[in-house]
């Protein structure tokens, strides 16, 4: 069979200009799932003057109406579930399982913020002026630039362009590299939908040029970024030259405390699931487990014991648990961290390998792995990894713990296991990060609230739920006399 080929969407038309890159199955490397348009700095260009020409009309569009194209893409996606689940779990290499709950978010995302089309409120005020009547109407911020990672290549796609559309902005999207397809077919959706040309435009292809191109596009008015600090921290500076509406997510290095009183199956299970599914590729997952020494040395065992019931694998399969890395630089850059790890810590409790057996040899398999015994110095317990990878603490008390979990300067999510409720609430005010958990896995967000982290993980307002809606509109405010 041939291998299908995706084409960019500039302006309502899809464009293939003949160069491409390869999008493959990390859990079979010889499987290329598609090749897509390779996009150019000339691309993008086109793609954000094609956005510029559509705002007017996209933007004086009621937003219910615009909310009903958002209702269509939705009912598409939902139409095509399976097929866009399995799309995601032979691009990505998360299990089947995994790559539905992340197309069924996709498909609630544009539902809420569809909804949200017949809400789009302003502000009213009373004026301290007799006979004046003030008020502020919200409006789009303009052309929008969004740059999104592989690890959630639908959810992140869909929880950056649902708001923005749905506030009348309009967008380039540049997905990213590795996993570009899951993102294509919403705009696939969008299309068939009915969304005006232009509205959304769509370029694959090399972050470094597509990323410069579009920061610097003229009719460019904000950008909504998620990926690495590295990336992030650079666009800043380019976006901040231009005085553009930046929101950025970027790294984790999640911690979940684990206090002597917590309830200890439901701990070690939400460690682990935290910890290793995914692969541990979530930007929530958590990477440093830190346990209250009265109970260290049974948790670790138990851990470990936990890990060895997962099941590495193609994600396609069913009795899967976890699946590969999402390609080679992913899988060197975790391998990289275990020899680190070895040299810090000694040698991991269980895993520290890639995993070549069988089948297994045709991708980028890790097994998950546990090092006990971490200081909080050592780099295991400080740099974010992105892969099945755990440094296990011990801390001396709640105190400790909390001490230990925020002396990095990351601060994205972070849980806690225990049943006392001070505790819990010492937690909630002390803990630096922007998305917490108490007795659930660090990992596992849902979209009707804010999301997002704090330190240097993020930069601007939040993303999703109603706080979304603030990076995506701007206000005008009106004092009027009568
Ligand atoms: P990445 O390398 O920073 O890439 C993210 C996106 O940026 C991709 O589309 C990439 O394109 C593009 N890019 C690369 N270089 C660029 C440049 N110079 N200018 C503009 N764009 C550029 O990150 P990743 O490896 O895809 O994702 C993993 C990272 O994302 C982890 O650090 C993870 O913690 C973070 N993440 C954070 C959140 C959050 O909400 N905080 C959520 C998910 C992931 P190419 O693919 O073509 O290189």
């Amino acid at each position: 069979m041939d291998t299908p080929t995706f084409p960019n969407y500039i302006g309502g038309h899809w464009i293939d200009r003949g160069q491409h890159f390869e999008n493959q199955n990390p859990a079979r490397a010889d499987e290329i799932i598609g090749l897509f348009a390779q996009g150019t700095a000339a691309d993008i260009e086109e793609a954000a003057a094609a956005a510029a020409a559509a705002l007017p009309a996209w933007a004086n569009l009621n937003a219910p109406a615009r909310g009903a194209i958002l209702y269509k893409a939705a009912d598409i996606l939902d139409r095509r579930f399976e097929e866009v689940s399995a799309d995601m779990t032979r691009e990505e290499g998360k299990t089947l399982p995994e790559a539905k709950g992340e197309v069924r978010r996709t498909i609630n995302i544009f539902r809420y913020f569809a909804g949200e089309g017949a809400r789009l409120a302003g502000l009213l005020a009373p004026s301290e002026r007799d006979r004046v009547h003030m008020f502020a109407i919200r409006k789009p911020v303009g052309v929008v630039g969004l740059i999104t990672p592989w690890n959630f290549p639908s959810a992140i796609p869909a929880w950056k362009l649902a708001p923005a559309l749905i506030c009348g902005n309009t967008v380039v999207l540049k997905p990213a590299s590795a996993a570009p397809l899951s993102a294509w077919r919403i705009v696939e959706a969008l299309d068939e939908a009915a969304l005006p040309a232009g509205v959304v435009n769509f370029v694959a292809g090399p972050g470094g040029a597509l990323g410069q191109a579009l920061v610097q596009a003229p009719p460019l008015k904000a950008i909504s970024f998620t990926g690495s600090c590295g990336v992030g921290n650079w666009l800043h500076k380019e976006a901040s030259a231009r005085r553009l509406r930046i929101q950025l997510e970027m790294g984790g290095k999640n911690p979940t405390i684990v206090l002597a009183d917590a309830d200890f199956t439901a701990a070690v299970e939400n460690t682990v699931n935290a910890a290793f599914f995914s692969t541990g590729q979530k930007c929530t997952a958590t990477s440093r487990a830190i346990v209250e020494e009265a109970i260290y040395d049974r948790f670790v065992d138990a851990l470990v014991e936990r890990t060895r019931q997962l099941k590495v694998g193609d994600g396609m399969q069913p009795d899967t648990h976890i699946g590969p890395c999402v390609d080679q630089a992913q899988l060197d850059t975790v391998l990289h961290y275990i020899e680190v790890g070895r040299r810090e810590a000694g040698a991991p409790r269980i895993g520290g390998q890639r995993l070549t057996s069988g089948d297994l040899a045709r991708g980028y398999f890790v097994a998950p792995t546990i090092f006990a015994g971490v200081a909080p110095e050592m780099t295991i317990a400080r740099e974010e990894i992105f892969g099945p990878v755990l440094a296990v603490i011990r801390a001396r008390d709640f105190k400790d713990a909390l001490r230990i979990a925020n002396e990095i300067p990351l601060g994205l999510s972070a849980s806690i296991q225990t049943t006392n409720v001070s505790r819990v609430f010492e937690f909630v005010y002390g803990m630096e990060a922007g998305l917490l958990t108490v007795n659930l896995p660090s990992a596992g967000v849902e979209y009707q609230l804010p999301f997002g982290g704090t330190k240097e993980s993020s930069f601007g307002p939040k993303e999703q739920g109603p706080a979304a809606l603030e990076f995506y509109s701007d206000y005008k405010t009106v004092y009027l006399k009568y």
